[in-house]
């Protein structure tokens, strides 16, 4: 046992953000193009945004903010679910 070789540092680094998600079927990482389906752990209307499991902060106008600061814009459904090419 070697212990002046331990670390108080116990936080796993990883490339990505450690996920926050216990939900039985894991949700869509930071990195994924389906981040907006995490479930959101925390609301906040008034101030116009959520925070999801997977550490996305989406905001009310669909703009993002993911964990390693990359900010999405924001991209509101125009009316019509199906992303037509356009004509
Ligand atoms: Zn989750």
């Amino acid at each position: 046992m070697d212990a002046m070789s331990r670390r108080t540092d116990a936080t796993p680094r990883r490339k990505t953000t450690p996920t926050m998600c216990k939900h039985q079927q894991p949700c869509p990482s930071a990195d994924s193009a389906d981040r907006e389906a995490a479930q959101p752990v925390a609301h906040f209307p008034e101030q116009g945004w959520s925070l999801l499991c997977n550490g996305v902060l989406l905001f009310e106008d669909t703009g993002e903010l993911l964990p390693d600061g990359q900010i999405i814009a924001p991209h509101r459904p125009l009316g019509t679910h199906h992303v037509a090419t356009a004509a």
